[in-house]
């Protein structure tokens, strides 16, 4: 089938109350229409998602915005000016009409336009928003590739469809713009320097699990079956005696120590390039069966802050 004909088929689906998995410029999502409560809850079934974590919204037109928030404050129309379509995900006033399924009850509802022309034309031809968390079950690695859904949802889903790998390849960053002040619910694709340089001094959530403003921001989340290790230097590797070893390293390791497999996310060490490969690489180390992964720590500028939120949720015990 054509491009065109696969597209138009998912469109029905999502218009017809299915659910479609589609990619992005972040990761593949999991969609259905965001103001059919039934759809939605399908997607919280499939993925086994607890009903008090929220979905996001997402759009093909800035100006769709309306239709799902009350009112665009001028800090989140300069953000949206700037960084749409892309892997910004702002969360506003939701209108009344939004349905509470997708916002976990909340007053508020998360919301972007990706930048991606295959989720694009999807949901210009299904006409109309699209309510969608990552096409993966709960708790564990999105997909950046639609076999990583195959895999994992394969059977359950009425329609993949395949983009190739997902160029970000991590979650958008999630910024509350409901008060004055913005607060950085989740790092992501957009880097907080850049997002500051445009509305000024941002405050960061308490990544809690009982904290009611950011729900879903788990401690532990983004996780592979196989433990991750973050916390550990080479000169005390005792504890991996004996053990089957994984290394995920930021660059080319200076220093090849004894480990069954390792997975380079960078070798020159460029955080866009390392991102795009975490979840994949992650993947193929836990496929392996290893007793545990170590993860090297990258620096926490730019993309390397939302590297490293995942690295911890996935390794947090
Ligand atoms: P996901 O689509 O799985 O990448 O995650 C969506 C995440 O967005 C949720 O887990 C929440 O952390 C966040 N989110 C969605 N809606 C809201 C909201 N109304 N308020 C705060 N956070 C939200
Ligand atoms: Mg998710």
């Amino acid at each position: 089938m054509k491009d065109s004909e696969v597209i138009h088929r998912a469109a029905e689906i999502i218009r017809e109350g299915g659910i479609v998995a589609f990619p992005t410029e972040t990761v593949y999502g999991l969609g259905a229409n965001a103001f059919d409560p039934l759809a939605v809850a399908r997607i919280f079934e499939v993925k086994r998602r607890p009903l008090f974590d929220p979905l996001i919204i997402h759009i093909a037109r800035p100006s769709d915005v309306r239709k799902i928030v009350l009112k665009i404050p001028t800090k989140a129309k300069h953000l949206i000016d700037r960084f749409w379509p892309g892997p910004l995900t702002v969360v506003l006033l939701k209108r009344p009409e939004v349905p509470d399924i997708v916002t976990a009850g909340l007053p508020t509802v998360a919301v972007r336009m990706p930048d991606h022309p295959l989720a694009l034309r999807l949901i210009e031809e299904a006409d109309c928003p699209i309510a969608a968390p990552s096409a993966n079950l709960f708790g564990y690695l999105s997909p950046t590739t639609a076999d990583h859904v195959r895999d994992q949802l394969g059977d359950q889903v009425d329609l993949i469809l395949d983009g190739g790998p997902c160029e970000v390849g991590l979650e958008s960053t999630i910024l509350s713009v409901v008060e004055e002040r913005p607060v950085l619910l989740r790092p992501g694709g957009v880097p907080l320097e850049e997002i500051e340089s445009i509305i000024g001094e941002v405050d960061r959530a308490l990544v809690e699990e009982d904290k009611p403003t950011a729900p879903g921001m788990l401690r532990r989340h983004y996780a592979p079956r196989t433990p991750i290790v973050l916390d550990w230097c080479e000169d005390n590797l005792d504890f991996c005696r004996g053990k089957r070893i994984g290394l995920l390293a930021f660059q080319e390791p200076k220093n090849f120590l004894k480990f069954d497999q390792i997975e380079v996310l960078s070798k020159k060490g460029d955080f866009r390039e390392a991102a795009a490969s975490l979840f994949s690489a992650i993947r193929r180390l836990d496929a392996l069966n290893l007793d545990l992964i170590l993860a090297e720590a990258v620096p926490e500028v730019g993309l390397g802050r939302a590297i490293m939120d995942r690295l911890r949720r996935a390794s947090h015990t």
